[in-house]
């Protein structure tokens, strides 16, 4: 059995993010992923300056720069009548505010990045694909993991990014996945001449759409302007894919044109889960991070954000020589601080109309331009990524 000092279980956003640290600290990694091959993620993602300050210290800026759009804002309208509630103002003002810029890009593109930054400062064999874990035993002297090709494998230290369905969680907790009573359906329009026409218009921008128990995003993902479009519905609209635009009957033209043009684009569809906090992410040497540790709903887009804050956090952490208890302890309260964020916008994001809606409206309208500060401007202590 070969011995691992840091093995690191799944190769999503936050596995591939820690190896690039570690890397950065001098530290060797080893990955596990259960899937044979690398597989390019589908849809599109929003990285918000936090997660970009970090990729950006781990050496990805011009990369990032290169294939992601940076779009002016984020518009929150009205899903009736399509007012416009709210502003978030990005592009150069966010690039200037917070060193970093916000990004949207395809899955795909990111999974690419991070893959190939992986080979270039940790080696091609660093990722070991088809070997999942399936389970591990934690010892005084070590960790022994046995994988799915049936061979077993010793660590010094093991890292659980495995995601939503983490096996290495099971360390910590028993818990089942919580649905959230919502259900997403996604794809992603073609840009350039292919794609349906009439969605180039203007700048590139978020949209969010707000409606009573719905919601829709979309965003380019390219420089063709391919448009990501997300629209969550909750129970009783949930709906099969071939009707989503009879799911949000009596919403606003855009969003029905939008919605269209996605069901005629084919989408996928999933149910929304999440977790229980976990009382513990870590022992004296397995840690989780990223959704293994605190899956949230997607509704502030910042659960692939915190993962790559994780990633940071946890190989400064080991390049100091600290415990992963202070990996842990650095981490809780920024982490739970966004999901209580979450929390709240699973209800505001979804009022019916009345008081309460416009009280919301009235609060989106009056938000002042450092109202994001504390979610975008979050600084990874220093000594984290060098
Ligand atoms: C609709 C939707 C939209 C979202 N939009 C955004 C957004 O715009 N911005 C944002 O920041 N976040 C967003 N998120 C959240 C984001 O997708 C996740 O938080 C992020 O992908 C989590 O990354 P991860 O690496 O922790 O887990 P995953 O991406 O799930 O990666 C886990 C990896 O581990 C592998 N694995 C699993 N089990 C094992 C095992 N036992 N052994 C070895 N390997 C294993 C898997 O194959 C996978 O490669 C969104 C989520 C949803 C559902």
């Amino acid at each position: 059995m070969t011995h691992h000092a840091t093995v690191v279980v799944g190769a999503g956003i936050a596995g591939l993010t820690t190896a690039l640290a570690l890397a950065h600290e001098g530290l060797p990694a080893t990955v596990l992923e259960r899937a044979g091959a690398p597989r390019d993620a589908g849809g599109g993602i929003q990285l918000p300056p936090n997660a970009v300050r970090v990729l950006q210290q781990l050496g990805l800026g011009r990369a990032l720069a290169e294939h992601a759009v940076r779009p002016v804002g984020v518009e929150v309208r009205r899903w009736s009548d399509g007012h416009l509630l709210g502003w978030t103002r990005l592009g150069a003002t966010a690039s200037f505010r917070y060193d970093a810029a916000y990004y949207t890009l395809t899955r795909a593109a990111l999974h690419r990045l991070l893959r190939t930054a992986v080979t270039e400062a940790c080696g091609a064999g660093t990722v070991r694909y088809g070997r999942g874990c399936e389970r591990l035993a934690e010892s005084a002297s070590g960790v022994t993991m046995r994988l799915s090709d049936g061979t077993y494998l010793d660590a010094g230290t093991v890292i659980g990014a495995d995601g939503l369905h983490s096996v290495v969680r099971r360390r910590f907790a028993d818990d089942a996945l919580r649905h959230s009573g919502y259900q997403v359906h996604r794809t992603v329009l073609p840009g350039g001449r292919g794609g349906p026409a009439g969605f180039r218009r203007g700048p590139a921008r978020v949209v969010v759409w707000l409606g009573p128990d719905r919601h829709c995003v979309s965003y380019p993902v390219d420089r063709d302007h391919s448009m990501n479009v997300v629209a969550v519905l909750r129970a009783p609209y949930a709906t099969g894919p071939g009707d989503l635009p009879g799911a949000f009957r009596g919403w606003h033209r855009d969003v029905l044109r939008l919605l269209e043009a996605a069901a005629g684009a084919g989408l996928r569809t999933w149910g929304l889960y999440d977790r229980p906090p976990l009382p513990r992410w870590h022992s004296a040497r397995v840690a989780v991070i990223g959704d293994a540790a605190h899956p949230m709903l997607p509704f502030l887009a910042q659960g692939a954000a915190l993962a790559v804050e994780d990633a940071a956090t946890i190989a400064g952490v080991l390049g100091r020589g600290g415990d992963l208890a202070s990996y842990e302890a650095m981490r809780r309260h920024r982490v739970f601080r966004v999901v209580g964020a979450v929390d709240a916008a699973r209800t505001t994001h979804h009022l019916a109309d009345g008081a309460r809606q416009r009280e919301r409206d009235l609060r989106l309208a009056a938000e002042p331009a450092d109202a994001r500060d504390w979610l975008f401007d979050h600084r990874i202590p220093a000594g984290a990524t060098r």
